[in-house]
């Protein structure tokens, strides 16, 4: 008898639950935060005409040339700063993560947070370590640098806008934990559309700094495509870990076109963060329910003690799909995040809210 799964899968593997994704069908579908605007026809007529000269049977161009090109443009990525592709951001997380990994080696992040740094900590075998935020959610600095002194991670993820929170970290706090850091910080910049700030222009002035951005927000999360700008030397070893041809020609060409037409997309994002304005007031005019403040596509909301559950199901029975993080526990208790959607979404997804909050 051969030696099973017990045996030869890692304990921490085996603790995990695979990222749950819900079936979203026939569902109004503001859980992901994804944009919910396609484009207009005659753009889209004009992508599948690119699209007939694409030789399927060719590998992908491995350096992604013409693609980064673009993205450095649209993205303003700073001259001396060099560019890393990958399938999606999620899995610039884990070429890091695995770039770095070795015995007791740590990754930190605040939390709440975004749950792929501890899930990618424990694909690779690395340690982690959530550092608890304030009540308001911003930075506690002072737990971040005793960490930093005390734990010498090899790398810290800061989303900035935080997910699931929706805020800006404090920028000269963020300076402080570069400043120092034996290790990486990343600056996960996935709201970047939806934000006011980046570090992006200041990526010349910290050696061991990383900015991270994906297109996935924006408005294109089918072809995954994340970014990794840095430090040329830096990049140079990650690039090592990346699996040859991980951006297929579809998405190459796909988010070329598209972000040659980057007006299409900005001017979507800028109504989407027009309707988050107006969705925060009318959210706040709901009695008992909690609104914190936003610099992304989604809202953060909790709603009275006890009842989060509740009307998450409740919105779910009237077809309307957010995110449930009341049961996540702690900070986020009685926690709900639903993505700005379009504009009639978010009014049905508001009645319906209105009407169950108005039951308790
Ligand atoms: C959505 C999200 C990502 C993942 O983006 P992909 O490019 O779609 O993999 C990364 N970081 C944060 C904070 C996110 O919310």
């Amino acid at each position: 008898m051969g030696r099973g799964i017990k045996h030869w899968v890692r304990p921490g593997i085996r603790q995990l639950s695979a990222y749950a994704v819900p079936n979203a069908t026939g569902l109004i579908k503001l859980d992901a935060m994804e944009n919910p605007y396609h484009w207009p026809e005659p753009l889209v007529e004009q992508w599948l005409a690119t699209l007939r000269d694409v030789h399927l049977n060719r590998y992908p161009d491995p350096g992604s040339r013409q693609l980064i090109d673009t993205l450095r443009k649209v993205m303003d990525v700073p001259d001396s700063a060099a560019v890393l592709l990958g399938n999606g951001s999620d899995e610039l997380i884990q070429i890091i993560a695995m770039t770095l990994a070795g015995p007791s080696r740590l990754i930190v992040a605040p939390e709440p947070g975004f749950v792929m740094y501890k899930m990618i900590a424990t694909f690779v075998g690395m340690e982690y370590l959530g550092v608890p935020l304030e009540k308001d959610f911003s930075l506690d600095l002072s737990a971040m640098l005793k960490v930093i002194k005390q734990h010498q991670p090899a790398v810290i993820f800061l989303a900035y806008p935080n997910n699931p929170t929706g805020n800006l970290f404090d920028e000269q706090e963020i300076c402080r934990i570069i400043e120092v850091s034996p290790g990486l910080v990343v600056l996960d910049e996935a709201y970047h559309a939806f934000a006011e700030a980046s570090f992006m222009e200041r990526l010349p002035e910290f050696d061991n700094l990383l900015v991270m951005r994906t297109v996935s927000k924006l408005g294109l999360a089918g072809l995954r495509l994340g970014l990794l700008a840095g430090a040329p030397a830096w990049i140079r070893e990650f690039d090592k870990v990346r699996l040859p041809y991980n951006i297929n020609t579809l998405t190459q060409v796909s988010a070329d076109f598209a972000l040659q037409h980057h007006e299409v997309l900005e001017a979507q994002t800028a109504r989407i963060r027009a309707d988050r304005e107006k969705l925060m007031n009318d959210l706040h005019s709901i009695p008992g329910i909690t609104v914190y403040p936003s610099q992304a596509n989604f809202i953060l909301f909790r709603v009275s003690a006890g009842e989060g559950n509740r009307v998450f199901q409740g919105l779910l029975e009237q077809g309307i799909l957010i995110k449930n993080l009341s049961n996540s526990g702690g900070a986020l208790r009685d926690c709900l995040r639903m993505t700005v959607g379009a504009p009639r979404e978010n009014q049905v997804f508001l009645d319906a809210l209105l009407n169950l909050t108005a039951k308790t």
